[in-house]
């Protein structure tokens, strides 16, 4: 594992054969970009985990937010000690709450598991060693590679590209380009309207945008169907996922009134829901 920063460039490769858990290998990148939704919830209900996602490719797993229950679905799909990054795109509870269960994960593991970077906003790591204080210090370094997120900043896994950009939200916030050789994938995180989430979708095929405003407000911390819809036409991209609806959205409203703004194929993710870019 290697880490470098540069002035806008902050990125890591993991490429190494470790010891536990799986290995990437880099070459050519081959097969699709996979995106698997574990929960998209703002609070969690029995079988609806907040917001967490599975990015995979290249052998590569990421696990892109870490909100609660995410954690534990996460293990239907992949051991934790196969998981080899997590990208939290901000710090609210319900995209960064189970993040403290993880650090219990790898500190309380009877299986040592290899240290892995955790990517997410400035004082991530703080905030967490203050929720899981206890007589002794837990510090996020033992376990995690500890990164804070920048405009623009890389993360490599393997061949996997992981490009983050702020976006607004009223607290520091990211959303994601994922690129791998040829296919790309964009996910807003949580975002008011702007032109970063359009530059993040350009290019992808497909752009998981959040859509947790039922109303449309000017300004806003949030989408709303239209906006998600705006977004995704400017960006060109052809295909669009509606995720994190709000309350008082239901989903057939959501697709309609996005559709009045684009005209590709427009879907809501749900727990469980696989896409293949
Ligand atoms: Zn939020
Ligand atoms: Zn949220």
């Amino acid at each position: 594992m290697m880490v470098w920063a540069g002035s806008t460039l902050l990125a890591f490769r993991m490429s190494a054969i470790q010891k536990e858990g799986s290995v990437i290998k880099r070459g050519k990148p081959e097969g699709p970009i996979r995106w698997t939704t574990l929960g998209n919830a703002p609070f969690p209900k029995p079988d609806e985990p907040c917001s967490g996602y599975l990015l995979q490719a290249g052998g590569a797993n990421v696990l892109v937010d870490i909100g609660g229950g995410s954690l534990a679905a996460l293990q239907h799909y992949i051991r934790l000690e196969d998981l080899h990054a997590v990208w939290i795109s901000h710090l609210h509870a319900d995209h960064f709450s189970d993040m403290p269960l993880l650090y219990y994960a790898f500190a309380f593991s009877e299986k040592p598991l290899r240290k892995i970077p955790v990517l997410a906003p400035v004082g991530w790591a703080q905030r967490v060693e203050a929720f899981v204080k206890s007589s002794v210090d837990h510090k996020m370094k033992s376990f995690f590679q500890v990164i804070e997120l920048k405009d623009r900043g890389i993360a490599e896994i393997g061949d996997l590209r992981i490009q983050a950009r702020v976006v607004e939200h009223g607290v520091p916030a990211f959303g994601l380009a994922a690129r791998f050789g040829d296919r790309r994938l964009a996910y807003t995180g949580d975002s008011g309207p702007c032109d970063t989430l359009v530059s993040l979708g350009k290019g992808s095929r497909v752009l998981v945008a959040e859509c947790f405003s039922r109303e449309i407000e000017i300004p806003s911390v949030h989408l709303s169907p239209e906006d998600a819809g705006l977004t995704a036409a400017h960006a060109a991209v052809a295909r669009l996922v509606l995720t994190h609806l709000g309350p008082g959205l239901e989903e057939d409203e959501a697709i309609e009134r996005a559709g009045s703004a684009f005209n590709g194929a427009i879907e809501v993710a749900h727990p469980g829901m696989v896409i293949e870019v």
